[in-house]
Order: structure tokens, then C-alpha cells, then sequence
């Protein structure tokens, strides 16, 4: 495959780590980054925490410093979206009207926010998933004194609502699910970190369905139809998840199920699930079978953006013969993280709503002086399937090779022992 022009679609971490990635290893044609927003790369965890918190400034948050971003020599298009894709001509459409001809494309443009209806006809109701999303709220909640209603408590909810807590707010938070976290963390851990969000000032209501937006609050789901309690609130925050942004591929031909469907290379795969050539993409836009876990993923965090990014470029390259070796398959352990209040949540691995969950060192109850540190095991069959620490950096990441190895859980535990 002749390899002279790479387009990137999606300027985020994902995008510019592909790029990055892409001039690293010795390509010297054409690159260019295509990106919906009107900023320069930046990052998005300080969102929720430092930089809505009023301690970080935008000018802190730069994935790639002012002064060596020319260096790249990467051709930015800021402020204009893909609008479509047709890999069999290698052509990108754009939402301005124009079009790129590339001989690779990237796709990696990340997940929008779910909405509830008519979302953007209320000014009290904030996302965050941009940073003009984060400064609004920022100068909604940064005095104190307001009562945020925060709906759903997973990563964004929950960061958004220790934030705002932690500014002098009153703040409730309503779940749908029977506990917080369930996706990332399951129902027990989930609820133990609801508990410790509730000893720090949070109300938290889980099991109540959010039916709609009202102008003074939000509207619970009543019995039977009926119309539900009313919740009042000054600001709320909508945090009930992302759907991938693939809505611009719907003519490409790529196989879209919940994502941009790749094989464990990160290759796209057409609707008959043959490989597209030249077309691969990264970050949470993307499912893909995970071959260390058997498993098909999509992954919606910090860690897997960075190093899809990097894996895409390094394969799309390999495939053209334009690097060392043959394109890989991608198969790492997941990892995230999350900072609420004090508590510094860390996970390696998965977690199933069907795995057994123990708590091997410390314990989810507070110590005397009201912090909190364990390590639990994540348990599928007789294997490890996951790691989460809480407060407990060193315990859970020496729990990656036992995770990289698959090990027992006799293995694990075994392991774990040796680390208190
Ligand atoms: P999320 O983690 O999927 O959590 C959304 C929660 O909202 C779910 O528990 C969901 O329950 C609940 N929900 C949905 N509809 C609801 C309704 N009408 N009423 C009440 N609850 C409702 O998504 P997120 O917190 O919005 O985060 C967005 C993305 O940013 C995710 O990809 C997340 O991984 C990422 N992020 C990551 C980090 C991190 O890694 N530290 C931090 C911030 C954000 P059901 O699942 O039952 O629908």
C-alpha cells in the first residue's frame, strides 16, 4: 500500500497520540488532524476535578505544549467535523463542505454525551464532557451555596458531584441503577463508594429513573405513567453516559454495532467483516476483540485512548510496510482511574456483573481518622478478571502481571498476600 497522506479524524488524546505516534516511528508524509472542537489538543480528566474545581486554569490542561506543537509538523483543522467516509475512494468529507483524499485514515472521534429531551432548551442544565461544557458549570457552582441535582452516578457523575460538594454545594445525586459505578466497578464496590460519597455531604438516591428536565429541577419517572416527584434544583449535570460518535459513518460501509466494529489489530471490518485497508481507529469510538480477555471491548477511558492511538498508528503503518513487523493485535489489561473527595479509585482488568468480588487487603470501612484504603479481587470461573484499589496505588498495580498472565484466583490470592 502506498502510504504519502494520513488522515486523522478526532483531535483528542486518542487523535494526537496516533499522530504523535505516527512521526515517531520515522513516517514522513502527510498528516492530517481533523477536529470538531475549536481547541488544541487538551486533557479531559482535570475536567470534572482540578479544572472545574477552579484550581486549574485551561492553560494548564495542553496534552502537548504550546511551544512543541509545531514541532509534529501535522496539519491541524480545528473547529470542522468528519461529515462522512468513503474508504473505497479514500476520501474524508468534512462538515465545512470540503473533502481529503488519504491513502490512511484514523478514526477517533470519541463519544458524545447522551442527552435527556429537549436538554438544550434549559440554561440551568449542564454536560461535561468539552471544556466550554466545564467552565460553564464552573461559573455556576464556584461560590457554593447552590443545590446541584447531578443525574447519574458513574465516573462523570460522581467526580462532577464531589467537586461541587467540595465548593460549598448542596448536592444530590439520582441513579437509575441500584447502585453507582455498576458498570466500571459492579454493585458491591459500586455501593461502597456511594457509601463513603454519602459520609462527605452527598445525598444519593439509586433505583430512581430520571423521566425528564422542568424548569425548576428535574422530574422523576412515576408509577404507571403518572408523573413522578419533582426534585428541585438551581444547576443540574446530566451525566448518564456517551454513545460513540460514529453517526458520520452511516454511508462508509464500516460495520457499526455500538462503535466502529475492529479486528484485534484495530482494522476496520465492513458490514460483510472483511478488513477495510487502511482504515483503523482508536479511543472510545471503537469495539474490538481484546484477545488477552476473549472478550469484544469498548473501552471509555484515559489509558486506552492514549495507547489505541499509538497501536493504530504503529499498525496502520506495519500494514503498509512502513514499519517493523506485521500489525499486532491490540491486547492490553484496561486500567482506569477516578478521584472523588480523598478517595483515589483504581482498576486493572474488568468487572462483570456475574464475578465474585473479595476484598483481600484493607478494608471498604474507614480508619479512625476517617480514610479509607483496600484492594479487591475481581474473581470469573477460577480466574482473575479484575483489580480495584482505593487509596491503594502500589497494591493494584502489582496486580498487573497476575492480570497479563490471566492467573487463578488461587495464584492471585496467593500474590496479593505477599503485598501487605
Ligand atoms: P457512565 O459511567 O456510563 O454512567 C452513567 C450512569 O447514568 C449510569 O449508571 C446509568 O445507568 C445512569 N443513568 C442513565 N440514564 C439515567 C437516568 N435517566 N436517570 C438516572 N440515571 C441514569 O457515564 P458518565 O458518567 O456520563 O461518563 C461519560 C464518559 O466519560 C464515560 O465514557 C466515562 O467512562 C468517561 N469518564 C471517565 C472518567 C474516568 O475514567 N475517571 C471520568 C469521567 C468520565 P444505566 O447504566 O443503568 O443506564
Amino acid at each position: 500500500m502506498d502510504l504519502n497522506r494520513v488522515v486523522i479524524v478526532g483531535a483528542s488524546l486518542a487523535g494526537l497520540r496516533a499522530a504523535e505516534t505516527l512521526r515517531n516511528e520515522g513516517f514522513d508524509g502527510e498528516v492530517v488532524v481533523v477536529g470538531a472542537e475549536p481547541h488544541r489538543p487538551y486533557d479531559r480528566p482535570p475536567l470534572s476535578k482540578k479544572l472545574l474545581a477552579g484550581e486549574w486554569e485551561p492553560d494548564r490542561i495542553h496534552l502537548r505544549q504550546p511551544d512543541t506543537f509545531d514541532d509534529l509538523d501535522v496539519e491541524w483543522r480545528f473547529g470542522v467535523a468528519g461529515a462522512g467516509l468513503d474508504p473505497s475512494a479514500g476520501i474524508l468529507h468534512l462538515t465545512n463542505g470540503t473533502d481529503i483524499t488519504y491513502d490512511g485514515c484514523i478514526i477517533a472521534t470519541g463519544a458524545a454525551c447522551r442527552r435527556l429531551p429537549e436538554q438544550s432548551r434549559y440554561s440551568h442544565v449542564h454536560e461535561v464532557r468539552t471544556l466550554d461544557d466545564a467552565m460553564r458549570l464552573r461559573a455556576e457552582i464556584a461560590d457554593g451555596g447552590r443545590h446541584v441535582v447531578v443525574i447519574g452516578a458513574g465516573f462523570i457523575g460522581l467526580e462532577v458531584a464531589a467537586t461541587a460538594r467540595q465548593l460549598g454545594n448542596d448536592v444530590t445525586v439520582l441513579e437509575g441503577a441500584p447502585a453507582p459505578l455498576i458498570r466500571g466497578l459492579g454493585e458491591e464496590m459500586g455501593a461502597a463508594i456511594g457509601a463513603m460519597h454519602e459520609a462527605r455531604g452527598v445525598t444519593l438516591r439509586c433505583g430512581v429513573q430520571v423521566d425528564r428536565l422542568h424548569d425548576d429541577g428535574v422530574l422523576l419517572a412515576g408509577e404507571d405513567g403518572a408523573e413522578g416527584e419533582l426534585i428541585e434544583a438551581d444547576i443540574v449535570v446530566v451525566g448518564i453516559g456517551v454513545v460513540p460518535a460514529t453517526a458520520w459513518l452511516g454511508d462508509s460501509g464500516l460495520q457499526l454495532r455500538d462503535g466502529v466494529v475492529c479486528d484485534e489489530t484495530l482494522n476496520a471490518l465492513d458490514v460483510d467483516g472483511s478488513v477495510v485497508p487502511g482504515v483503523y481507529a482508536a479511543g472510545d469510538v471503537l469495539r474490538w476483540p481484546n484477545p488477552l480477555f476473549a472478550e469484544e471491548m469498548r473501552v471509555e477511558h484515559w489509558t486506552n485512548a492514549a495507547e489505541q492511538g499509538a497501536a493504530a498508528a504503529k499498525n496502520l503503518l506495519a500494514a503498509a510496510g512502513r514499519g517493523a513487523g506485521a500489525p499486532e493485535a491490540y491486547a492490553p489489561v484496561p486500567f482506569f482511574w477516578s478521584d472523588q473527595f480523598d478517595i483515589r479509585i483504581q482498576f486493572l482488568g474488568r468487572a462483570s456483573a456475574d464475578d465474585a468480588v473479595e476484598v483481600v487487603l484493607g478494608s471498604t470501612q474507614p480508619n479512625e481518622d476517617g480514610t479509607v484504603k483496600f484492594l479487591a479481587l475481581y474473581r470469573t470461573g477460577d480466574r482473575v478478571h479484575g483489580a480495584l484499589g482505593v487509596n491503594a496505588p502500589r497494591w493494584v498495580m502489582k496486580m498487573r502481571g497476575q492480570l497479563m498472565e490471566q492467573a487463578s484466583w488461587h495464584d492471585a490470592l496467593a500474590h496479593a498476600a505477599t503485598l501487605a
